[in-house]
């Protein structure tokens, strides 16, 4: 598949649904809570996505070689699970979880994508700190994302700062965004500087660094959805939706 430039108009779009979703994204953070099941919070985010008029994009969603469609609104994945968590009635959040909200959205029939992993009450100092270097290797893989700089340049700038303290999932990474919900290039959270596909201005792609506390190593859980970590160690996610410009990256997906 090619990389798709997106013009102006698609731009502009992709802006007022990435302000959506990161709104939609805050509101059902903002809710998370011990006691909480995270159907209820599936549930939440759906009814929020359609009171924008929005399309939830991960919901029955069917990769090409999945065994079945994705049955929510939300990936919600607790503790020692990566992503694709399929929100459950009888998974409830407890003080001291960490928990990963995955949503993307289509708006006027384009696609923005974004992810947060957040505390559940108060949780321990390693946790937190997990998160915060988390968001941190997003920020440093958006900053190494600057128009003229390349894929294995993101993916450099992640391994670089987060390679000796985390275990890098390594199977699952960032992607073009916009015309699907999936697009080329695909932009793992490792590489070499200099090496890639180039980013063009008007590029959009998600970045989405996943950190394991152990080992990088993942396994399928028997929902044949969630990923989780093969020693149990806890792991976290955040992810922006970005345009790439001639200098510094601008994220789509804030409010
Ligand atoms: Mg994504």
């Amino acid at each position: 598949m090619a990389i798709i430039i997106k013009t102006p108009e698609q731009i502009k779009t992709i802006k007022e649904g990435g302000k959506i979703l990161a709104k939609v994204l805050a509101k059902v953070a903002k809710k998370v809570e011990p006691g909480i099941s995270t159907y209820d919070l599936d549930k939440y985010a759906y009814d929020l996505i359609k009171e924008e008029g929005c399309i939830p994009a991960f919901l029955n969603y069917k990769p090409v070689g999945a065994p079945k469609a994705f049955p929510a609104t939300i990936c919600i994945s607790v503790n020692n699970e990566i992503v694709h968590g399929i929100p459950l009635k009888t998974k409830i959040l407890k003080e001291g979880d960490i928990v990963s909200l995955d949503l993307g959205l289509k708006y006027k029939g384009l696609f923005t994508d974004h992810a947060v992993t957040v505390p559940v009450g108060v949780i321990s100092k390693v946790d937190q700190k997990l998160l915060d270097d988390t968001k941190k290797a997003l920020e440093i893989g958006i900053w190494a994302a600057q128009g003229g700089a390349t894929v294995g340049d993101i993916g450099h700038a992640i391994e670089s700062f987060a390679g000796k303290k985390y275990g890098i999932v390594r199977e699952l990474a960032g992607h073009g965004v916009g015309v699907k919900i999936h697009e080329d290039p695909y932009v793992p959270n490792f590489g070499k500087a200099g090496k890639g596909q180039k980013l063009i201005p008007g590029m959009i792609i998600a970045i989405e660094p996943m950190l394991n506390i152990g080992k990088a190593s993942i396994i399928s859980a028997n929902d044949n959805w969630t990923i989780k970590t093969s020693d149990g160690s806890r792991s976290a996610h955040f992810e922006h939706t970005i345009l790439i410009t001639e200098g510094e990256a601008e994220i789509i997906t804030k409010i």
